[in-house]
């Protein structure tokens, strides 16, 4: 490996209060694999100053080499980050380049991809690289996620993608890889964001988001009625967990969006998902499958839930739930 980040994988680190955020190791994982499929650096992109300890951590996730953008002016607004990594890209000509399916992931590379007048696949599920072309596949679901669809951008360069965050796990961590820091000074602003942020309000969940939790307890629109999340709730909270929903549930109104798990909702990996009363659509699978361990309630034995889970109740959630939660009581205290 010479160290040189140039023709290589390039990622783009997520950044959460001046920290390297979880998602940037995800991000890492997928580029690792596609990077040693090509025999290409894999890079890291930092796009404004970290502590060094988080940049020594991305070259133990899997990076050959880490890019700074060191400024003093903490973190950029999307509209002057772009210029500063257009300038990178067409430095160093990365053959791909892929960024988290944030809201920063969205906002930085919609702009990126236009400025550098490539494609950009947006939400991928799956990426690899063709072996006969070394192309980079991304996949997506289309069509109402009733498809799965696999895109190439085989005429211009970088190939650039976005991915669902959740739909791969960090690599475990090595401090013995060695790795390069390339720091770029960013020059004071030489001109001023067209992007204004007026307000910005706290998605005020019940603690920790569904995306980042371990055990997750999720209700479908066989719970009957809004009231019964609170049932839910009392078992989230006896195994220390968070409750998630079907977007049926959501658009009943018997539970936010910010729960909501699936296509147009969020990828969730905990290491346990019980769910009640969800049948298990695609567009709800599409968020969940890479749960560790999945127990599925439903009073339908056919229900498509019971083809990916580990566990399969047939009952009805109104027997089921409240003797769990009687079963829970007795024992007590948070599962370990
Ligand atoms: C473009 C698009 C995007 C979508 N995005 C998402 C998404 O992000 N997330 C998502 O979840 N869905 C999404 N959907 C909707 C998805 O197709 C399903 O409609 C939805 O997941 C079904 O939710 P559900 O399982 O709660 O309801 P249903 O499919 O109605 O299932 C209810 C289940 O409850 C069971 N049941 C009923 N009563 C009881 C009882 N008393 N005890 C036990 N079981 C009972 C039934 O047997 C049934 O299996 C999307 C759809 C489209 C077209």
């Amino acid at each position: 490996m010479t160290g040189s980040p140039d023709r290589g994988v390039w990622t783009l680190a997520e950044i959460r209060n001046g920290r390297v955020h979880e998602i940037s190791g995800e991000l890492l994982a997928w580029g690792r694999s596609l990077a040693d499929s090509l025999g290409a650096p894999l890079v890291s992109v930092v796009p404004e100053s970290v502590p060094d300890g988080d940049l020594d951590g991305l070259v133990a996730w899997g990076a050959d080499v880490v890019i700074v953008l060191d400024s003093q002016e903490g973190t950029l607004p999307e509209d002057l980050l772009c210029p500063l990594l257009a300038r990178l890209v067409r430095r160093h000509k990365p053959e791909i380049f892929i960024a988290s399916a944030t809201t920063t992931g969205r906002t930085a590379f919609s702009m990126l991809y236009a400025e550098l007048e490539t494609g950009l696949t947006a939400d991928c599920t799956g990426l690899r690289v063709d072996e006969k072309t070394g192309m980079l596949l991304q996949t997506r679901p289309a069509i109402g996620g009733n498809v799965m669809a696999t895109i190439k951008t085989p005429l211009h360069r970088p190939q650039m993608c976005t991915v669902r965050p959740r739909s791969m796990k960090p690599l475990v961590m090595d401090p013995s890889r060695r790795g390069r820091i390339v720091r770029e000074t960013v020059e004071e602003r030489s001109f001023v964001s067209r992007l204004e942020v007026l307000d910005s309000i706290r998605d005020v969940g019940r603690g920790t988001p569904i995306s980042e939790a371990d055990i997750l307890v999720v209700g479908g629109r066989g719970m009957g009625h809004g009231g019964n999340f609170r049932l839910l709730e009392q078992l989230a909270d006896l195994l220390g967990g968070q409750v998630g929903a079907t977007r049926q549930a959501v658009d009943m109104g018997w539970a936010p969006y910010s729960s909501q798990i699936g296509l147009s909702g969020k990828t969730v990996s905990p290491r346990l998902y019980i769910s009640f009363g969800v049948s298990g659509a695609i567009q709800h699978i599409a968020g969940m499958s890479t749960a560790e361990k999945i127990i599925a309630v439903n009073r339908d034995s056919d229900a498509p839930i019971f083809d990916v889970a580990d566990l399969g109740i047939v009952g009805d959630v109104g027997e089921v739930l409240p003797a769990l939660i009687r079963d829970m009581e007795r024992r007590s205290g948070p599962c370990q």
